[in-house]
């Protein structure tokens, strides 16, 4: 397991309600167990759990992703650069969803008949499944939209439970729009004070010493694992120290960490993890919140009606426990079963492998790129824990005209400000052109994209 090293790191006492935790007593046995190995801090999220993992085989995993042989109306052979906004399914997802709907289908949990039972069955042996792949049981699983869901989850269900006035929020300037919108909602409801992180614009990194002063005195670090336009990983084991050395909860956004990194939830000190099922191999419409047990007993209903109930009266209503509490209505049963089968495909891999598959690619790519005149990258995929994303600008051909340019050579990226607008102004910055990629990526394609920017910047850049 890797070991990060840390010489001073400065905390306050447990002065004021803490509600992260139950009691002073639990926060102060935290922060005991801590300063016990302190100067030699473990990670916190292991990755890449050992397995039995049969070697990458890049023509071979194309060939379970029908969509990788589609040719554009203009001949073009696609190339799809733009991953991080949602990878493309391999066919056994794809088959799994489709027998649920021509053999199957029924809802979950409602009725003793055959369908209903296989249904049922279905749905939570794909919880089996994902809560197993990411290293944590069942039933602290709770199946969302996807990772905006889940944080608004956290947000709704509970922060209003447990946050007031004198509570701080941490979040970081390269957030996605789904972990700042949701904060500031709350502030503006509750009040809740709101600090912001600051990237340092050289490194593209997060200021580690703001982040320091800023922990100070919170209740809730809501940071994301890996950029979605940098692709920058974070120092989640550090923040996840520093914030429960503060008695602060933590919230992962893992939407971009899921498709090359595990997790050992259980094993980690983070207390809520959102995931979104589409950017590694899922269908949309799913995603989850991993929720430590001690911190679920801390939430309260967020959407109420069929499913999460165990009585209704006229008198009132009560509620079930655990993930039941928080899934209310027909459960997306198809997508579930579809998520269940993406994690059991991935299975097969060394995450490790993948990771270094997607970083080498993107890293190359980038170096490629960024001798080409007038493109700058944002980011610095050369770095071994960056992920498979590449952002950048031309500086004379706009990047909507650059994304169509690219599109014409049949290269798929993504154009915009990517739900990301105080990183953009981190930047400075309207948007970017990202190509981001994933374990099905080639060189080849690198190859391929590289050389058609060079013919688009030559051809169309006012030089
Ligand atoms: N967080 C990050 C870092 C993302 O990249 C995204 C989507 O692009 C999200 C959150 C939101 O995910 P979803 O739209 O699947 O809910």
């Amino acid at each position: 397991m890797p070991l990060l090293w840390c010489s001073s790191v400065h905390h306050s006492g447990f002065s004021s309600r803490r509600p992260g935790f139950k009691s002073r007593q639990e926060h102060q046995n935290y922060q005991l167990r801590d300063v016990h190995y302190y100067t030699r801090l473990e990670i916190l999220l292991p990755f890449g759990r050992a397995s039995e993992d049969m070697p990458m085989d890049v023509e071979s995993i194309r060939g379970d992703f029908p969509i990788l042989a589609r040719r554009l109306p203009n001949g073009k052979q696609l190339v799809y650069f733009d991953n991080a906004a949602t990878s493309q399914k391999p066919q056994c997802v794809i088959d799994a969803m489709s027998e649920y709907y021509s053999e199957y289908n029924s809802n979950a949990h409602r009725a003793n008949h055959t369908l209903a039972d296989e249904a049922t069955s279905a749905l939570e042996g794909a919880r089996d499944a994902i809560s197993s792949y990411f290293g944590t049981s069942p039933d602290q699983l709770i199946y969302t939209s996807g990772a905006t869901e889940a944080i608004n989850l956290v947000s709704y269900a509970w922060a209003r439970e447990n946050l007031s006035e004198d509570d701080v929020i941490v979040l970081t300037e390269m957030e996605h729009h789904a972990d700042i919108v949701p904060w500031q909602q709350l502030s503006k409801e509750r009040g809740v004070e709101v600090r912001y992180v600051p990237i340092d614009t050289n490194s593209f990194t997060l200021d580690m010493d703001a982040f320091e002063i800023a922990v100070q005195g919170s209740s809730l670090v809501c940071v994301v694992h890996t950029s979605n336009v940098l692709g920058i990983r974070n120092p989640i084991e550090k923040i996840v120290k520093l914030a429960h050395l503060q008695g602060a909860r933590v919230l992962i956004d893992f939407a971009q960490g899921a498709p090359h990194e595990r997790i050992r939830f259980d094993d980690s000190e983070v207390d809520f993890v959102a995931i979104s099922a589409h950017k590694m191999g899922g269908p949309t419409g799913i995603g989850c919140l991993l929720v430590k047990k001690d911190v679920m007993s801390q939430m309260g209903p967020f959407m109420t009606g069929g499913s999460m109930i165990k009585t209704v009266s006229t008198d009132g209503s009560t509620f079930r426990e655990g993930h039941a509490l928080f899934e209310t209505g027909t459960p997306r049963i198809a997508e579930a079963i579809g998520w269940g089968a993406a994690v059991q495909w991935l299975e097969q891999f060394d995450m490790h492998e993948v990771h270094s598959h997607i970083n080498n690619i993107a890293s190359w790519t980038a170096e490629k790129i960024s001798e080409i005149e007038g493109i700058t990258v944002y980011g610095d995929p050369s770095r071994k824990d960056s992920s498979g994303a590449v952002s950048f600008l031309h500086d004379s051909i706009q990047s909507q005209d650059l994304a169509l340019l690219l599109d014409e050579g049949g290269f798929a990226v993504r154009t915009g400000h990517h739900c990301a607008q105080p990183l953009m102004d981190a930047l400075g910055v309207p948007s970017t052109n990202r190509a981001s990629f994933w374990l099905y990526n080639t060189m080849d394609e690198a190859q391929a994209f590289v050389k058609h920017l060079n013919y688009v910047v030559d051809r169309f850049s006012d030089k």
